[in-house]
């Protein structure tokens, strides 16, 4: 196919060493509520102010982070100096990414789980996207855990879609990330998770071969195997990284080059320290394992910024620290607590967590 080698390539560099992606892709309504926890109308202008914020970060931010993932708007928005966001990471040597799909809706008939849509016209979407500059994509699937949940239904549906969206990427050359997050919510422990995120993998490898994907021009976005939020019992880093790292050997093809977990409302801290817990554990891993994280990258430049001018320069340090720590841990350096941020140890869970 026409772009197997870029492909490859693409993925190779989202995942070199000590690096990670910033996801920045929130949707409208999503960056609304991050506007909001801080004081600051959701409008475009607010929305390409923080955006210039982060993307604009100093020399720090090329050494850890690889790609960026953008939504539509933002693809399209300029920095004060008139540059298109996509031009101006790729003149700092960062990829741009775009999330393609367009939100979940119901599946009739289950306890409230959901496909997620946007196939329509999908490729078309991608061709256009990589004209934009972009090089790789980001489609959420999201999967829930409960008595009877997830039902073979939404496995297989997810599955499916997911293995769908991939082809379409891969026929415009970009990268698609393939995210089946399955959601922290509800009181299961560690071992229900595991089981579950083998039964979700699993069962999206077998359709990405079913439709003939290339993983080698892929990556994966999962979470990482935990306790549910309100377990009683929390994991250690160490538990995580056993657990995640057992389910990934158990259903991940060492062809696919790189996982890129979601931080799924860890504390900035807990996702650095549980990433450099993964990647220190003594294991068969024939992938690179690092971050696209959202919320772990952002809370504390959030705060910092909270919409104001003279406090730019603070946000963007903050979001450095948080590039650096990931970098670090990505590579298993990370000392627990060495990078402390002004939102470090918060919690950045929100039940039933939509992007
Ligand atoms: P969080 O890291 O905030 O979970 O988001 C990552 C992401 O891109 C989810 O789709």
């Amino acid at each position: 196919m026409a772009f197997f080698d870029e492909l490859k390539a693409t993925a190779a560099a989202i995942v070199a060493p000590g690096k990670g992606i910033l996801a920045a892709d929130e949707s409208t309504g999503t960056m609304g509520k991050r506007l909001q926890s801080i004081g600051v109308e959701n409008n475009e202008e607010n929305r390409r102010q923080y955006r210039q914020l982060l993307f604009t970060s100093g020399d720090d931010m090329p050494k850890f982070i690889s790609g960026v993932i953008l939504f539509d708007e933002t693809v399209y928005q300029k920095t004060d100096d008139g540059v298109l966001f996509p031009d101006l990471l790729k003149s700092r040597g960062i990829i741009p990414g775009i999330k393609v799909d367009t939100g979940v809706v119901d599946l009739q008939g289950t306890e409230g789980e959901t496909t997620t849509q946007g196939l329509d016209n999908l490729t078309k979407r991608c061709q256009k996207y990589y004209a934009a500059g972009c090089r790789f994509a980001k489609w959420r699937c999201v999967l829930k855990i409960g008595q009877n949940t997830p039902s073979p239904l939404a496995i297989l549906e997810n599955a499916n879609v997911l293995a769908r969206y991939a082809t379409c990427c891969q026929q415009a050359g970009l990268v698609p990330i393939v995210e089946p997050e399955i959601l922290p919510d509800g009181d299961h422990t560690i071992e229900k998770c595991q089981k579950v995120t083998e039964k979700v993998l699993a069962a999206v490898y077998k359709a990405l071969n079913d439709h003939n994907v290339y993983l080698e021009g892929t990556l994966l976005k999962p979470n990482m195997v935990t306790a549910g939020q309100s377990c009683p019992n929390k994991a250690t880093p160490e538990q995580v990284a056993l657990a995640t790292v057992t389910a990934l050997q158990r259903t991940v093809p060492p062809a696919m080059p790189g996982v890129v977990f979601l931080s799924g409302g860890q504390s900035e801290e807990e996702a650095s320290v549980n990433l450099n817990a993964i990647n220190k554990l003594d294991a068969k891993k024939p992938w690179a394992l690092t971050f696209s994280y959202g919320r772990a990258l952002q809370a504390s430049a959030l705060k910092a910024w909270s919409g104001k001018k003279e406090n730019i320069p603070a946000g963007q340090a903050e979001f450095l620290k948080r590039a650096k720590a990931n970098g670090l841990a990505c590579v298993g350096q990370y000392t627990a607590g060495s990078i402390p941020s002004l939102a470090s140890v918060s919690s950045n869970y929100v039940a039933a967590h939509k992007y």
